[in-house]
């Protein structure tokens, strides 16, 4: 029998998330979870897809190869183990692949130099990714493994955006240009906006709105992307949990020699202490609806600046594209709030942007059109997968060598 399982893996600094599918149906057959890696009180949580079983773990996990070990002894019990010679491939989700991985990419030691490379562009992401990429190869050397870039679908974008306008020698020599996040969830619902169309993705140009705790916009022309909200690190663009998106960059200066603070805390306080935690005290969509309810005018200013910037937006990437054929909501805020995608879309019949009371109120995990029936613009709803984009990109990849 063919190989035909591919582990996808997403580490974090002190997790370790994985999901198993078998691209044969592009199912899943097992998810799980490994948190607080290194301290005393990790724990794991796995379910087999199969059986519906689910089990947890208490108790300290030391490192991330104690982690991915004990990860595949639960799989083992499932009868879904890493030794498996169903397992045709691992693949990586790399937060940062710069300009230079522009498609995802078998894992060698060369390739493990570069991701380490860009470490100084994402000193939080780069090194979490890397220790899961070394403890996976260790574990199984003789597997193909391949490298899924959060950048790379960004990486089409044109000079004119990618560019920040300052010198071009400085940028140059530091590497600061645009370079995008969240491209695995924009390339997966801009692909399945078009299936749910019933058009090629060539043929269509989609807005795609990723409103999770981050969340970035992206402007698609024909399946390639033109633009996005993200810049040099995920902090660029839309209004999010906790961070700002844009601003003056001179805030920046103000804050340091008025306000006194180190840099260390001023980018605290924009990634960790803004959006809209920072202008209300919660990040949660749900919370500042039920707040908003209430009469609370916090709450209520946040939501109109979030929604206020998300307008904006999909003004901006209306006219980058000239002609759209879809906008669509994805993420836990995108695919869940329907209140935020009114308001994002209200005032817009203008642009032939609408939204159809009764469609958006439905609650549902498909893809689903929401705008009017005859829309000029279709408005979607489409659930991002990044795990399973990344399980389709790993097997295409390496297919069944594995
Ligand atoms: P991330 O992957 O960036 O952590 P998600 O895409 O899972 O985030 O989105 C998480 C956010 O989704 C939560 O912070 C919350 O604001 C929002 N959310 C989840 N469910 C709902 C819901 N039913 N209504 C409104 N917002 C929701």
């Amino acid at each position: 029998m063919s190989a035909t399982r591919v582990l996808v893996l997403n580490s974090g600094s002190s997790s370790l998330k994985y999901q198993l599918l078998d691209m044969r149906d592009a199912s899943r057959l097992a998810a799980g979870l490994v948190e607080r890696i290194g301290e005393q009180t990790s724990h794991l949580q796995h379910t087999c897809v199969g059986t519906g079983a689910t089990r947890e773990q208490h108790g300290p996990i030391a490192d991330h190869d104690t982690a991915l070990k004990t990860v595949g002894q639960e799989l083992a019990r499932d009868g879904l183990g890493l030794d498996s010679p169903e397992l045709a491939a691992i693949g990586h989700r790399v937060v940062h692949g710069g300009m230079f991985f522009t498609e995802p990419t078998v894992i060698d030691d060369a390739v493990l130099t570069e991701i380490e490379r860009l470490i100084p562009v994402a000193p939080l992401h780069n090194p979490a990714n890397l220790t899961g990429i070394r403890t996976a190869v260790a574990l199984r050397p003789d597997l193909p493994q391949v490298a899924v870039f959060d950048t790379a679908f960004h990486t089409t974008m044109p000079e004119s955006a990618a560019r920040y306008a300052i010198e071009t020698k400085v940028a140059d020599r530091f590497r600061v240009r645009r370079y995008g996040f969240h491209g695995t969830s924009h390339a997966y619902v801009s692909r399945a906006t078009a299936e749910l169309l019933g058009r090629a993705p060539q043929d269509v140009n989609v807005i795609v709105l990723h409103l999770g705790n981050g969340a970035s916009a992206s402007a698609v022309r024909g399946g390639r992307c033109v633009d996005t909200s993200m810049g040099l690190t995920p902090l660029e663009g839309l209004v999010m949990g906790t961070r700002s998106g844009d601003l003056d960059p001179a805030v920046i200066f103000h804050l340091r020699r008025v306000a006194g603070m180190s840099m260390d805390e001023i980018d605290n306080l924009l990634n960790k202490k803004s959006g809209l935690f920072g202008l209300c005290g919660d990040n949660d969509m749900r919370e500042i609806r039920r707040r908003m309810d209430e009469g609370d005018d916090a709450a209520r200013l946040a939501f109109e600046i979030y929604v206020h910037r998300l307008k904006k937006y999909i003004g901006a990437y209306y006219a980058v594209l000239g002609t759209v054929d879809a906008v669509v909501f994805t993420a836990g805020v995108g695919e869940n709030a329907a209140f935020v995608r009114e308001a994002a879309v209200a005032g817009l019949e203008g642009l032939g942007l609408a939204v159809d009371g009764e469609r958006n109120a439905v609650r549902s995990g498909e893809a689903r059109l929401i705008s009017p029936e005859g829309a000029r613009v279709a408005v979607a709803v489409v659930p991002t997968d990044e795990e399973m984009e990344i399980a389709r990109q790993t097997y295409a990849l390496v297919g069944n060598s594995g």
